[in-house]
């Protein structure tokens, strides 16, 4: 089995900067989606660092005798491990760059990341992008959104309906860049041919509902016209804040036409 993998970022309608960034990086079999947030577009470096620093530590570690800086977790795999160190030394990094430059003050980003090994796969987040996976026509929602509404949902207080709509829904209580030390959720899943997963920011899921992004998910479709096609429909319905969307398709060796090539595409539309 192997990855294939396209994705599509986009300042939306209404922001004039983008601090959602993405990347694909077919060799080392990752994905990953961040999503910035700060005053005068200072996002942008956090989701920045963060994306450079994940690549750069994943290929770093690519060698199974390679050291882990952190502690390894004994209930997960070496590569769940390994992703969830690259986002610990990302957080670092975010928190170094603040320590250095006073303005950068306040800034941080969520991620979400993908690392495919072999028949599984790791998936790790920190704040409100998610992971999704389509499996024989049903979606799954494979990370619990780190924000405060979220929190309220699983304690029983708030509906799910309620927490879409909510005024405090944009609050996250994890990023990088926050607390000193940052706590990153990480899960192992066997993977199938077939399987389509999803990552966003938020810029999605607040304008489609699961049911919608369902709708536009199509297995066999070409992964670059359905990110263009979530991309234009949550921009349609509002386009509020950036949106970034990655889809990774895992298929047999043998599968896939050249025509279909893994691509990376971060182009915020000029309006
Ligand atoms: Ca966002």
């Amino acid at each position: 089995m192997r990855p294939r993998a396209s994705g599509l970022s986009d300042v939306g309608v209404i922001r004039s900067h983008n601090e959602d960034c993405f990347d694909i990086d077919p060799g080392n079999q990752v994905f990953v989606v961040a999503d910035g947030m700060g005053g005068h577009s200072h996002g942008e470096i956090a989701s920045r660092i963060a994306i450079d620093s994940i690549r750069e530590f994943v290929a770093r570690t690519a060698d199974e005798d390679a050291t882990l800086p952190f502690e390894m977790d004994p209930r997960l795999g070496r590569q769940s491990n390994r992703l969830k160190s690259a986002i610990r030394v990302a957080h670092d990094k975010v928190l170094k760059a603040i320590r250095q430059d006073a303005s950068l003050h306040g800034m941080g980003t969520t991620v979400v990341g993908l690392l495919v090994d072999g028949d599984s796969a790791a998936i790790a987040h920190v704040g409100d992008s998610r992971c999704y996976r389509l499996r024989d026509g049903k979606l799954e929602l494979l990370t619990q959104d780190h924000t405060w509404v979220n929190e309220q949902v699983v304690a029983g207080f708030l509906s799910e309906e309620q927490a879409r709509v909510h005024p405090l829904k944009n609050v996250v209580t994890r990023a990088l860049g926050g607390d000193s030390d940052v706590d990153v959720d990480v899960r192992e899943w066997k993977i199938a041919p077939g399987d389509l997963f999803l990552l966003c920011s938020d810029g999605l899921t607040t304008m489609l509902n699961d049911h919608e992004i369902l709708e536009r998910l199509d297995a066999g479709a070409r992964l670059e016209d359905l990110c263009g096609r979530l991309v234009r429909d949550a921009n349609s319905r509002g386009g509020y804040d950036n949106v970034s969307v990655v889809l990774v398709r895992i298929e047999n060796d043998a599968g896939g036409d050249a025509d279909d090539e893994d691509e990376t595409r971060a182009l915020p539309r000029a309006r």
